[in-house]
């Protein structure tokens, strides 16, 4: 019997007024893993409700930070407890490796903690002013904030949302992507366990253009944070105009990987695949443009083309299992379109292009680690976001076109420069257009630093004191220290 997953509204467990409700898919074999409510408009109007109450009535808003710390730390801990749980219904839910639900949710507990002790170290400050003033900056929080968050790492992804959120001292009205909301029970299941008040943390289910657009648009809702698609982003900002919302968007990427000649060249082989192959592809940040200087193309491409063909493709469950299914059928299919427009519009196979139906992938959602090659910069392979294991490589002659051809983007979410000469790396990262870069690496992650995009990528940013600071308000206190009257009008 697959298992029933329900919402979370106001401290109690509910299904949608509706009564509708949607199959849950593991991607590795098509099968049913569970039914979940599928709310709507109504449920997100007594969710805001009941965020707007806990907040303004009942407390939440004046309680100490180190309750809210303690808060957190015990949400942590309870997700190391519930470890191998959380990690085994991830990978049902998403189909990623084992091994990589298992960082996920070690992730998700290093995440509260940071932002757990954050909650009680300062965040004022004063400033000089001429007057006999003291005069002050104090950080408040915004109130009822809509979570929005998409399916690569539905866990992770909400967490980065939820626990500054929370550390801030607001309230919530979170929804996970229609699809993979596993984890997102478990976890509200544990704020229950946590104690967190009725009202504090409210879990709606549903799809995303009548939810999402109900928390985007909301009136008493005054800061949404997404992370998802560029086009959504878009569609969210456009609903979040009618009470100009605080907004926070993390969105899409095509991001650059450039590896030049004199890099160390296993390492950047391993970075290069690690960078468009972890998580399926399915990243905002992997590196699906690889850019390699001349000389070394022709080498690095058939290293490359040499290990990935034996990247162990299954479902993620099975232990020895490398790289899992694609998140659905209908995902798939868009990645297999982009493989098919990659070929016509004259791109080089070097590996992969197809679906995997044999042995255990049978009946999954499996693409093979595909890596092409030949291709020009007008193609849609490189240009658009794949959000698959799909690799375009491009080839540059010198510092300045590598430049020029990793900026060449609507998109600026990250990007990696591979060199042993230092002060070219730090020149190149330094003219990139993103957010998220790295030297010699590609795709380490850490609480505390800022995440996110330029251009198209987004707005604001996830994680570290940023990702905290956007969901606070920031209030000016002028005291006077001469309470005397100005005289400004004469009787
Ligand atoms: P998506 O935009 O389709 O959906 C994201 C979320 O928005 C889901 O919860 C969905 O239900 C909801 N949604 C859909 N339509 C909506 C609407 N009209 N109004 C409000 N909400 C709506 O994205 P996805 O397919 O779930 O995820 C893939 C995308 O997410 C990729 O583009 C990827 O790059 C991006 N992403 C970005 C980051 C980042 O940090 N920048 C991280 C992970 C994923």
């Amino acid at each position: 019997m697959a298992q029933k997953l329900k919402m979370y509204i106001d401290g109690q467990w509910v299904d949608a007024v509706s009564g509708k409700t949607r199959e849950i898919i593991n991607p590795a074999n098509g099968e049913v893993i569970a039914v979940s409510a599928d709310g709507g408009v109504e449920e997100v109007n007594r969710a805001v409700a009941a965020a707007k109450a806990a907040f303004y009535e009942n407390g939440w808003w004046d309680t100490p930070a180190s309750e809210r710390a303690r808060l957190l730390f015990e949400v942590a801990r309870l997700l190391e407890e519930n470890a191998d749980q959380l990690a085994r219904e991830e990978t049902l839910n998403n189909g990623k490796p084992l091994r990589e639900a298992y960082f996920d949710v070690s992730d998700a507990a290093g995440c509260f903690r940071y932002f757990a002790g954050l909650a009680t170290k300062p965040h004022g400050q004063t400033y000089e002013v001429p007057d006999p003033m003291q005069a002050m900056v104090v950080r408040e929080p915004v109130g009822v904030c809509g979570l929005i968050v998409p399916w690569n790492y539905p866990l992770l992804m909400g967490v980065w949302k939820l626990a500054p959120a929370l550390a801030a001292g607001n309230t919530v009205v979170f929804k996970p992507a229609g699809i993979t909301p596993l984890t997102s029970v478990r976890l509200f299941e544990i704020f229950e366990k946590a104690g967190f008040p009725p009202g504090v943390t409210n879990l709606i289910l549903g799809p995303g253009p009548e939810v999402g657009n109900a928390i985007a648009s909301h009136p008493d809702v005054h800061k949404v944070a997404f992370t998802g698609g560029t086009e959504t982003g878009r569609n969210i900002m456009v609903a979040a105009s009618g009470n100009i919302k605080k907004i926070s968007l993390e969105l899409g990427g095509k991001s650059p990987n450039i590896v030049f000649a004199d890099a160390d060249f296993e390492t950047a082989v391993d970075y290069a695949l690690f960078g468009i192959f972890a998580n399926q592809g399915e990243v905002c940040s992997a590196g699906s443009r690889l850019l390699l200087e001349e000389s070394i193309h022709d080498q690095f491409v058939s290293r490359m083309v040499e290990k990935a063909k034996k990247i162990k493709v299954g479902p993620g469950l099975s232990p020895d299992t490398e790289m899992g299914p694609l998140v659905s059928k209908s995902h798939m299919e868009t990645v297999l379109n982009y493989i098919e427009t990659g070929k016509k519009e004259g791109a080089v196979l070097a590996c992969g292009g197809s679906r995997i139906t044999a042995g255990e992938c049978a009946d999954g959602y499996f693409v093979e680690p595909t890596i092409f090659i030949n291709t020009t910069p007008d193609m849609t392979i490189v240009k658009e976001e794949i959000f698959g294991p799909v690799l375009a490589v491009q080839k540059f002659k010198d510092e300045a076109e590598a430049i020029k051809m990793a900026n060449d983007s609507v998109y600026g979410l990250a990007g990696a420069v591979f060199t042993n000469d230092a002060a070219k790396a730090h020149r190149v990262i330094r003219k990139l257009r993103a957010g998220i870069t790295w030297i010699n690496c590609y795709h380490p992650t850490y609480n505390e630093a800022p995440w996110g995009g330029y251009k198209q990528s987004g707005i604001g940013r996830d994680l570290g004191t940023f990702g905290y600071d956007e969901f606070t308000e920031v209030k000016q206190i002028n005291v006077n220290l001469e309470v005397a009257p100005t005289g400004w009008f004469k009787e």
